[in-house]
């Protein structure tokens, strides 16, 4: 117990390996997960946590790398959590590997970390919010979620964000995929990166038509920014309406609100996966052979396990 404190507390002060062992721990979703989010909670909710999603290859690493540094110029404390749903590899490699990274690598203001499945879903979906938490509790400033953006698991990933930026690149992940995808309506923000390529003014128009078609949101409309990721230009526009949204998140009241719905999901989520490990334990195969029988009403059943 004490060791754990310790531990905690060395996470929480800036050691980075203790933070990173600290993630670990939530990544497998271990029982002590329960203890550490509960001593942790009074040193959270100070985080912007900022969602960047988009399909493989419209440059989100590259664009994260980017803002990073543009967040880091303005003096900010900066956390990546790049959640990969549709790769095995877990534990910080992925990222971490990635050569424009390096060159926040040795800045102590700066914590970049690589989340994937262990082939479920649902793990990692529970394990991204206790993620957020312990890096707030670190006092990340900043938090920065990047998702491939290609099914409504990650679309529900970055739904975990406060801002939700939605990358796009001509030829990669155009309007029409994204609407497909249902990713436009989750969208704070669009970011047309690859502006240098000719057709990313194309992506532009269609991206603009098809919010004209959909329904208009009431308050904040999504901006649309265009960036040349591997030039940083765009990046202080990016930045800027970050700002914006996140002073409007305050100003509207639709930051309180926000933060209560996805405490609300999350209280369901879990309550619903205690209650079907509940089902189970309660011995549903054999009351399920009597239902099948015709010996036992399924209602009847289902009301015994509910209450024994
Ligand atoms: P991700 O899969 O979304 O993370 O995309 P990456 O950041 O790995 O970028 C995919 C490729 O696009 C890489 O070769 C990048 O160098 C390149 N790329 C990223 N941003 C830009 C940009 O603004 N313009 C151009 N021309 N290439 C870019």
């Amino acid at each position: 117990m004490a060791k754990t404190t310790s531990e905690l507390d060395r996470a929480l002060s800036g050691d980075t390996r203790a933070l990173g062992r600290l993630l670990t721990t939530v990544e497998d979703g271990a029982p002590k997960v329960r203890e550490l989010i509960r001593e942790l909670l009074p040193r959270t909710g100070q985080a912007r946590v900022i969602g960047l999603t988009g399909a493989p290859g419209v440059g989100k690493s590259t664009l994260t790398a980017a803002l990073v540094g543009a967040f880091r110029t303005a003096g900010r404390r900066v956390a990546v959590l790049a959640v990969d749903p549709t790769s095995p590899f877990t534990g910080g490699a992925l990222l971490g590997d990635r050569i424009r990274m390096q060159e926040h690598a040795t800045d102590e203001a700066v914590f970049i970390r690589s989340m994937a499945t262990r082939g479920h879903l649902g793990g990692l979906a529970a394990a991204t919010p206790q993620a957020i938490r312990v890096l707030d509790a670190a006092g990340f400033e900043l938090v920065i979620i990047e998702t491939v953006g290609v099914g409504q698991a990650e679309v529900a990933i970055a739904s975990l964000a406060d801002s939700v930026a939605v990358l796009l690149a001509p030829g990669l992940g155009d309007a029409v995929q994204a609407a497909k995808a249902g990713i436009l309506e989750v969208a704070d923000l669009f970011i047309v990166n690859k502006a240098d390529k000719p057709d990313a003014q194309q992506v532009v128009r269609d991206l603009r038509g098809m919010l004209a078609l959909g329904a208009s949101q009431e308050g904040w409309k999504p901006p649309i920014v265009t960036t040349t990721a591997t030039t940083g230009d765009g990046l202080a526009e990016v930045v800027t309406r970050l700002d914006a949204h996140w002073d409007w998140l305050a100003e509207s009241g639709e930051l309180k609100r926000r933060r209560l719905a996805r405490a609300r999901e999350e209280i369901t989520a879990l309550a619903f996966a205690a209650l079907r490990a509940r089902v189970t334990k309660a011995g549903v195969d054999e009351l399920a052979a009597q239902v099948a029988d015709g010996t036992l009403d399924p209602f009847q059943a289902a009301e015994d396990i509910l209450d024994g």
